[in-house]
């Protein structure tokens, strides 16, 4: 069989095992479709069957969470941990808890996370776990006692060995503080590193916090740097206003481009004068609040209610928000308004037509698993830091952070141009990452 008429044959085996489950297919697609040129090159990876092991996670954990709200009325939620592959180092990714969370989406997140662990050159294996509960609205004592109540399942499954959760979309320090406080009642164990993104004051590493952000717009810069220009002046759009988006915005100015347009689900904030970022934390961190709140500070400043923010123009497109918020139709708005270039925060975020339009129109696209690296690399540093109990500097972590981002960057550009396609960010970044994992698994043998 040719290589893709093998792939042809996995990728309805995966829909059939998997079925329901349209993002988790998404991604696989998407990267079956690059890895065609490696599995060629590579005859043994097919003999291993590497690509149909990849495919399957090695386990998947569903379970019962249930709580009781702040008026004593009983709540039952859903959590999911999806141990997916291990061939490079304990499980590590991050707990989404957002009401759209089921096992497919748990799955498609610890699938990319796979490839990016592997593209950050860290001893990390890939993983992902979450819930269907909405923090939105929720008490910070009924967020603790929702905390706690997952742990009380998930610890068993966890350890700095085995699997190192983090945080994501609903997950922040709160959480990751709550969730580290009862795996200690639990296990009795002081044991720093099963969890990362923790605060500063019990474990937690400088510039973790910041470094998807930061990592996101180091990685656009390098995209740039590599077109000979760079972000000083550029006008830059930035979909979300969570900790990623506010970390991308802070660093962008900080490198000389201004954000003139960012967002959440209820519509976007425009401030051509540039987003103030301490205005946004207030809003969004400490106020918590709806993101129309920070044109009360900011008169000159609009607030458009349930429009995408891609219809603002831009050079640079930096989407912070969730998966396929890029439609073609986003793309072509892109295009028409002069962006240049696109560097995903979230995960998945530009959907396959979008990045058809880009490449179409010869827009540089750099996907998640290579452009927000940066959040888990940093996580990676965090668990080195408690292994050898040891804390570093904000200056030397965040030089470490543009390290290995530059690192990514090149591996993802050197890997294109040795297949043939050089400027394709997504087949360098997904055949980097496979052959990393696969080359692996093919030393443990068949497991
Ligand atoms: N949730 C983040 C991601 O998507 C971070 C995961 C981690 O730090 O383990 O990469």
């Amino acid at each position: 069989m040719t290589a893709p008429d093998r792939i042809e044959t996995i990728f309805a085996d995966v829909v059939r095992r998997n079925p329901g489950e349209a993002e988790f297919h998404q991604a696989v697609r998407e990267v079956l479709d690059s890895v065609v040129p490696a599995l060629a090159r590579h005859p043994e990876y097919a003999d291993a069957k590497i690509i149909e092991r990849i495919c399957e996670p090695e386990r998947q954990i569903i379970f019962r969470v249930p709580w009781e709200d702040d008026h004593g009325v009983v709540h039952i939620n859903r959590g999911f941990r999806v141990e997916f592959n291990s061939a490079l180092g304990p499980y590590k990714g991050g707990l989404r808890f957002h009401p759209s969370v089921y096992l497919g989406i748990v799955k498609f997140l610890g699938f990319e996370q796979l490839f990016k662990n592997a593209l950050t050159g860290m001893p990390i294996g890939g993983g992902k776990g979450g819930s269907d509960f909405d923090p939105k609205g929720r008490s910070d004592r009924e967020v603790m006692r929702f905390c706690q109540s997952f742990m009380t399942e998930l610890y068993r499954h966890v350890g700095e060995y085995t699997d190192v959760p983090a945080g994501d979309v609903g997950v922040g320090a709160r959480e990751i503080g709550y969730l580290f406080g009862q795996y200690k009642r639990i296990t009795n164990r002081y044991e720093s590193g099963v969890l990362t993104g923790k605060g500063l004051s019990y474990g937690g590493a400088q510039v973790r916090r910041e470094a998807t952000g930061y990592g996101t717009v180091f990685f656009a810069e390098e995209m740039l740097r590599a077109a000979g220009d760079s972000l000083d002046g550029k006008r830059v759009v930035v979909s979300g206003s969570g900790n990623v988006a506010i970390y991308a915005i802070e660093k962008v100015h900080q490198l000389g481009g201004t954000v003139v347009a960012c967002s959440d689900s209820s519509g976007y904030v425009r401030d051509d004068k540039g987003i103030d970022v301490e205005l946004l934390k207030d809003v969004k961190e400490v106020r918590r609040a709806r993101i129309d709140a920070y044109v009360v500070d900011r008169p000159h400043a609009a607030f458009v209610a349930g429009r995408t923010v891609w219809e603002v123009p831009c050079q640079v497109a930096v989407p912070c928000a969730t998966q396929n918020e890029i439609s073609e139709d986003d793309a072509t708005a892109l295009v028409r308004g002069g962006c240049t270039i696109v560097a995903e925060g979230a995960n998945m975020p530009t959907s396959p037509q979008a990045i058809r339009t880009f490449a179409e129109a010869g827009v540089r696209f750099a996907p998640g698993k290579a452009a927000n690296a940066g959040g888990v690399a940093a996580s990676a540093l965090e668990m080195q830091q408690n292994a050898s109990r040891d804390s570093w500097t904000f200056a030397y972590s965040e030089q470490r952070l543009r390290e290995i981002m530059r690192d990514i960057h090149a591996r993802c550009h050197a890997t294109a141009e040795e297949y043939g396609m050089p400027g394709n960010y997504a087949a360098g970044a997904n055949i980097d990452g496979f052959r990393r994992v696969a080359e692996a698994m093919l030393a443990h043998g068949l497991i």
